[in-house]
């Protein structure tokens, strides 16, 4: 994990401790605790082993998320997303972060909100499962995601948010570190409350 994580201004208030649970995943799972933790801030700047994008299934580029992180990262990232060939919606996969702080970038396809009856909540689950999963493939032991789906894609903020505290704390992985990066301050108070 890089070790100057903690020092550009982020709030550290609401952290918390989650027990991994016991049974082992070859690979994926060392016996460590993970700490998850809500700051207010930007993924290009996390200075993280992993941050996540919030993709769309061509992995060519978008607004948002994936523009910021594209523009942060160089055109060297998009060369890579080319060769990983899309991804489905609930999967993720990894390139390189190239000139960002972080050494990798996972790439994951959040759903479209479309009223909730679509199976939305378990693919937005799927979402941060699986991107734990590439990570714990890469050795990474810290990671930031951003608020997946909330945005052009149109998930409800809270109910995202709850998503994304409960798949995280109960998914099984070696990553130590997750931060959930709000990028507005509604966002980050949906965390703390969830955090809390
Ligand atoms: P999606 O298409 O999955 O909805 P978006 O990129 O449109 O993805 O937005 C997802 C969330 O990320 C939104 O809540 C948006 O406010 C937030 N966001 C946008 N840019 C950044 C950034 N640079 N860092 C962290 N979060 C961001």
């Amino acid at each position: 994990m890089a070790d100057h994580l903690g020092c550009h201004g982020c709030n550290y208030n609401n952290v918390i401790i989650a027990p991994i649970p016991p049974e082992r995943k070859p690979g994926r799972y060392h016996p460590r605790q993970m700490r998850l933790e809500a700051v207010w801030g930007d993924v290009t700047t996390e200075a993280v082993d992993a941050v996540v994008n919030a993709a769309n299934p061509s992995l060519l580029g978008g607004g948002g998320v994936d523009g910021a992180l594209h523009r942060a990262a160089g055109p060297e990232l998009l060369v890579a997303c080319r060769a990983l060939a899309g991804c489905s919606t609930g999967d993720a996969k990894a390139t390189p972060g190239f000139g960002l702080p972080a050494r990798w970038v996972i790439h994951t396809v959040g759903p479209v909100w479309q009223g909730g009856d679509s199976g939305e909540a378990v693919l937005l689950a799927s979402c941060y499962r699986r991107s734990l999963e590439v990570a714990g493939d890469l050795e990474a032991a810290s990671i930031a995601f951003p608020a997946i789906s909330t945005g052009v894609y149109g998930y409800p903020a809270d109910e995202a948010a709850t998503i994304a505290v409960d798949t995280i704390r109960s998914s099984i992985t070696s990553v130590e570190v997750v931060r959930l990066v709000a990028f507005d301050e509604r966002t980050r108070r949906l965390y703390e409350a969830r955090l809390a």
